[in-house]
């Protein structure tokens, strides 16, 4: 393997930190040794509780009982918002910039603040109350977070579907966890087209009758049907609603919200995170890893549909009363360089993002980033898939000028919050690894019998104890949380992921278990396989899986998409072929590479792993769910290429 690359934390750098090297570890320790002692003190220091709570924590992780901070009494949206007044009620807490160039506005804690306490009454006058759970379809639009605010200022628990997911999506998901109430807008825009929202939510309801309530935001002003008994106008409403209501006095282990997976492994999970462990925990990471300072300006581009749009848009920034941007449109409109003139518009200091934007963004060239100053800048995040050295590269590089710290941040949905990564001024950096776990964080690696694996080596990816936003349950499943998380291994929570531990302890994610490959007996990671060939000029992305081999136990299949303009052609094949021989070795030369026009990816832009592997195995009755697929043509493509090769 090429030679590990090193980005030692510079001292100026260390010097304007909150968190030194030492201070890391001194927490660290302090986490593990002492966790009820520590995360007592941490739940002070960063929320604010009208009740204390009887017992720190009662897990028990073979029964799947996890419980933090019972008897505390807290409010989420008190916790974002109300505590703020006083100190910087004029801040603000969101700059939204629409999906159109020039479009923005700025709303400050105290208007915020006053708009969810007007949705608030109307969900009340509604008949909403505590437990109830409610449905948010929305476009990026600030809304949205009033919305999700709204539900916690009076105890009720949102589930938000993706602005992107079809009726039928939306339909499974309202149904699964008995929403009686729908939050939507009109319409939302993604590159100059509207998205219908509104209408999706009608087709999403027919004969759903338990359904009472749709709350509709005028986005687009275009017309929409409307049902008088059930539809309601959210600015008309609002306008006629008080801007007082008193936040409701939730026990920390209340439920806050219901979140789907993306559904890169099969059938969509409702999980089910509760109010004061998860909200600590997005707090405390938010302002350790991305190490915020008072007064900066924050941009993670994620969607309020994913956990990373839920705890590093809402949730960890607002609790902090820092000021997050949304953003409603995409990377490449009007075009490529629209983040780099978004973050000079409003002086970016913090940006958090995915390695499918920055590996699709390097595609387009140099030129559109530098055009632009991005001088405001200080830290990078990434999340989502692991992320391939060469992105890192040209992240740290071109976009970063080798001045901004990079925090490649390893989490799911499950977790709730940042469970592995590096911290800006504490811990040096390698272009690929998530880095050192964040406090309260024990991974191990066990082998596939469940023996733990010591020092530096290989294995499956283990966390050792509960953690405050751990998820509590799979919503209705029970039985299926154990399964999936608490039983492959009894006693550990195990993430579904591999990694890799270097002699430091750094972690690298090899990508999910599934798709780590045992060739003639060497175990492989798909993501190394990928990044190799993804060195090569000629290729844009890559994706590869394993299929069953007569003598190598398992064959490996690439899927290879070339930079446009470039053809497919023997020549090259051999190319990409040595180029992983001369990277990792002899031993994870491709068997198949197919020439693919596009990658199946979820909406969220993860690659889909799962269809490939049918695909590559010829298995085309069984490709399961698709539902949740950006764009499902891609995959008959793939299988008629199959067929031509
Ligand atoms: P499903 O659980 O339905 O299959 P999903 O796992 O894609 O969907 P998420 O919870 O959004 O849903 O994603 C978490 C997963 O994303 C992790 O388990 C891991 O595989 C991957 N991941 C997230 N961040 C990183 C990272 N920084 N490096 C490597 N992998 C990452
Ligand atoms: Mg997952």
């Amino acid at each position: 393997m090429a030679a590990e690359k090193r980005y030692p934390v510079p001292p100026e750098t260390a010097d304007h930190a909150l968190l030194s090297r030492e201070a890391y570890e001194r927490m660290y320790r302090r986490s593990l040794e002492a966790p009820d002692a520590f995360w007592a003190e941490q739940a002070e220091a960063f929320l604010t509780w009208f009740e204390t709570w009887d017992r720190v924590s009662d897990n028990d992780l073979t029964k799947g009982q996890i419980r933090w901070f019972e008897g505390g009494k807290l409010n989420v949206s008190y916790n974002c918002l109300d505590r703020h007044l006083d100190t910087h009620g004029d801040r603000n807490a969101i700059i939204w910039e629409g999906d159109e160039p020039g479009v923005t506005r700025h709303i400050t804690y105290r208007e915020l603040h006053a708009d969810v306490c007007r949705l608030a009454n109307v969900l009340k006058s509604r008949g909403v109350s505590r437990g109830d759970r409610v449905s948010i379809y929305m476009p990026m639009i600030p809304e949205a977070v009033v919305a999700m605010l709204a539900c916690t200022r009076i105890g009720a628990v949102h589930s938000i579907v993706f602005g992107g997911f079809s009726p039928h999506a939306l339909r499974d998901r309202i149904v699964d966890a008995d929403c009686r109430t729908v939050i939507t807008a009109d319409q939302g825009l993604r590159s100059g087209k509207p998205v219908p929202l509104k209408e999706n939510v009608d087709k999403a309801i027919d004969g759903l009758d338990a359904v009472h309530s749709v709350i509709t935001v005028r986005h687009t002003g275009n017309p929409v049907s409307w049902n008088d008994a059930r539809d309601i106008d959210y600015g008309k409403a609002l306008a006629a609603a008080s801007d007082e209501c008193a936040p409701e006095a939730m026990d920390a282990e209340d439920p806050l919200f219901i979140l789907y997976t993306s559904g890169s492994t099969g059938k969509p999970k409702g999980v089910l995170h509760t109010t004061g462990g998860y909200l600590l925990q997005a707090a405390m990471t938010f302002k350790y890893v991305f190490d915020y300072h008072d007064g900066e300006v924050y941009w993670c581009t994620a969607d309020v549909g994913w956990i990373t749009g839920h705890s590093y848009i809402v949730y960890g920034p607002l609790a902090n009363g820092a000021t997050s941007l949304v953003f409603e449109g995409v990377p490449t409109y009007p075009d490529a360089g629209r983040f780099w003139q978004i973050i000079d518009d409003h002086q970016v200091n913090i940006f958090y993002t995915a390695p499918t934007a920055i590996r699709s963004l390097m595609g387009q060239g140099e030129e559109l980033v530098k055009k632009h100053s991005r001088q405001s800048l200080r830290v990078l995040g990434t999340v989502g898939e692991p992320i391939n050295p060469e992105a890192w590269e040209w992240y740290y590089r071109v976009v970063g000028d080798e001045r901004c710290r990079i925090v490649d941040t390893w989490w799911q949905t499950e977790t709730g919050a940042i469970m592995i990564s590096a911290l800006p001024g504490a811990i040096d950096l390698k272009p690929g690894s998530a880095t050192l776990p964040f406090f309260g964080v024990e991974p191990q690696l066990v082998d596939n019998e469940g023996n733990v694996l010591e020092g530096a080596t290989e294995g499956n990816l283990c966390l050792t104890q509960a953690w405050p936003s751990m998820m509590r349950t799979i919503h209705g499943d029970h039985e299926r949380f154990m399964n999936t998380y608490l039983t492959t291994y009894p006693g550990k929570y195990f993430t579904g992921d591999g990694a890799r531990r270097d002699e430091e302890g750094y972690y690298w994610i090899t990508g999910r278990v599934d798709d780590v490959l045992n060739v003639s007996g060497h175990r492989m990671g798909t993501a190394e396989i990928e990044s190799a060939l993804v060195l090569h000029d000629a290729v844009a992305e890559a994706a590869v899986v394993g299929y069953p081999h007569d003598l190598k136990g398992q064959g490996i299949y690439c899927y290879v998409t070339l930079v446009q303009g470039t053809e497919p052609s023997d020549h090259l094949e051999k190319e990409l072929a040595s180029l992983v021989r001369s990277e990792i070795g002899p031993i994870a030369k491709p068997d198949v590479i197919q020439w693919a026009p596009g990658l199946p990816k979820t909406r969220s832009g993860k690659i889909m792993r799962r269809i490939l592997r049918k695909v590559a195995t010829n298995e085309l009755d069984s490709l399961g769910d698709t539902s949740t697929l950006a764009d499902p043509g891609v995959v008959d493509d793939l299988i008629s290429q199959r067929a031509n090769q």
